[in-house]
């Protein structure tokens, strides 16, 4: 799929008409005419892997990631603190972009908040700093400094009360809005906590969700079974998947190798449920009627997971099943070929390459690089490539991820423009749609559906720079509009 000049016409959140101009894109909604000169459309993105809630926890919750002092952050929490219940929260302090670089400590928080409960997180969520009254609800009678690590850190955090219903709601419609501003339209939502699942849909049924939410619960263990015990389908919030973890990260060094690392010579990583155990886990949730995706990064848990998959393939040959990796960091180039199977997806997050090779990447798996990050492999054996984000880790915004498919320093992995694009339209759409191909060209139309981006340019440029979203269109909606684009209203 390529970015067109079209004019289209909607109504009653249906494509009345459409017609191929040449200077821009025209909309008509409800017979009023917005005018985009220059402009470029495209279906909505869908962006494969994100985490919604945390995406708008992150814009609510004070963030303290740009202070350069502990007394700035205490200032600031004392004008307007941010209450979970009786407690005040916040996160993202680092000492390193303090003067001293010292840690922060109990006592300055004790002088402003003697009888009030305080919890802080650092910005790597390694470690937490609080007061003395947190300290005595812990349980912890003498502790000289307040800043908590590893398990004390963890007891720490499960103290803290849950988010009011009406906190869980604000970050959600955060979230939406955000990502209306980057042209996202619909997302797969991975490690949904089952316990917000009446908070999306009572949104839902509130047409308060305009954004298509497909949600992976979070099934590491077993209790999501409490929650759900078949797919739920929606207007706008489904339940399609459930999400596990077959390894951990790189940079973590939990990410699950066939060879040890290149900076830990005694450490492979490791998997995080045993093969067989994970295999059970899968079986149930396929019986069930759930798509799977599971996390795997080394090159040792995608072998893994990608023989599992296999056999459950094999084992379902005449069920309709969705079987997705998620992540596909390292994939042994022997291993490639199992993607070939239309069950399974690649879903990659290329914007990760960026961060992982600017960082770790080289000194941890050294060579294996070259192997790592394998979009155009998958692409070349057969393989469904989805692109998402993982936001909140990383920015949502699709056009960053489409530069580095399209813009890759490694010639091997570049992908042609519309190759790139399906990750984020066409190729997601397989996971929803049963024959998505057939609906996409009903009517002899290119769309099916009343989402769409439009964008400054047709995404031909050597660089994407100044490429941006000029408007968002949500369930024949405008949801968002670059005001500076100067958009003509007819
Ligand atoms: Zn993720």
């Amino acid at each position: 799929m390529k970015p067109l000049q079209i004019e289209i016409e909607l109504q009653d959140n249906q494509i009345k008409r459409i017609k191929n101009i040449s200077d821009g894109v025209r909309l008509i909604i409800e017979g009023k005419s917005y005018f985009f000169q220059g402009g470029y459309l495209l279906p909505g993105f869908i962006d494969s892997h994100l985490h919604l809630f945390g995406i708008g926890e992150n814009e609510i919750v004070p963030n303290f990631k740009d202070i350069t002092s502990a007394e700035e952050i205490i200032s600031i929490i004392k004008d307007s603190p941010f209450f979970r219940n009786n407690w005040i929260t916040g996160f993202g302090w680092n000492e390193e972009n303090f003067a001293d670089k010292n840690l922060p400590d109990k006592r300055m928080l004790d002088i402003a908040f003697p009888n009030i409960p305080v919890c802080l997180k650092r910005v790597d969520g390694h470690a937490v700093w609080v007061n003395s009254i947190a300290l005595q609800i812990a349980g912890i009678s003498k502790h000289p400094t307040g800043i908590l690590v590893d398990t004390a850190k963890d007891n720490m955090l499960n103290l803290i009360p849950k988010y009011s219903n009406s906190q869980i709601i604000k970050m959600i419609l955060k979230a939406q809005e955000i990502l209306f501003q980057f042209g996202i339209t619909e997302v797969c939502d991975m490690d949904t906590d089952p316990e917000l699942i009446e908070i999306y849909k009572n949104l839902d049924n509130e047409n308060a969700l305009q954004i298509k939410v497909h949600s992976y619960i979070s099934a590491q263990y077993d209790d999501y079974l409490r929650y759900i015990s078949q797919p739920y389908l929606g207007n706008m919030f489904s339940i399609d998947g459930i999400k596990l973890f077959a390894d951990g990260a790189l940079g973590s060094r939990g990410a699950s190798l066939f060879e040890p690392y290149n900076d830990d010579a005694n450490n492979s990583g490791k998997i995080q449920i045993q093969p067989e155990l994970l295999y059970k886990k899968m079986q149930v949730a396929i019986d069930l009627g759930f798509q799977i995706a599971t996390h795997a990064i080394g090159d040792n848990a995608n072998h893994i997971i990608l023989d599992l998959y296999q056999k459950l393939s094999q084992k379902y040959i005449n069920k309709d099943i969705i079987l997705r990796v998620e992540h596909c960091q390292m994939v042994h180039p022997k291993d490639l070929i199992k993607f070939s199977n239309p069950r399974i997806f690649a879903s990659v997050q290329p914007i990760h390459y960026v961060s992982d090779t600017k960082g770790m990447a080289q000194s941890r798996i050294g060579k294996r690089l070259e192997y790592s990050y394998p979009w155009k492999s998958i692409i070349n054996y057969g393989g469904t490539l989805l692109s998402g984000s993982d936001a909140p880790i990383e920015s949502p915004d699709p056009i960053l991820g489409l530069d580095v498919l399209i813009h890759s320093e490694r010639p091997d992995q570049i992908l042609d423009m519309e190759s790139a694009i399906d990750t984020y339209i066409t190729n997601p759409r397989k996971l929803f749609r049963n024959n998505s191909n057939n609906q996409i060209n009903q009517n002899n139309l290119p769309f099916s559906e009343t989402n769409f981006v439009i964008l400054n340019n047709d995404l031909s440029q050597k660089s994407f720079n100044r490429t941006y979203v000029v408007a968002t269109i949500a369930n024949g909606n405008i949801v968002y509009i670059d005001n500076k684009y100067g958009v003509i209203n007819e």
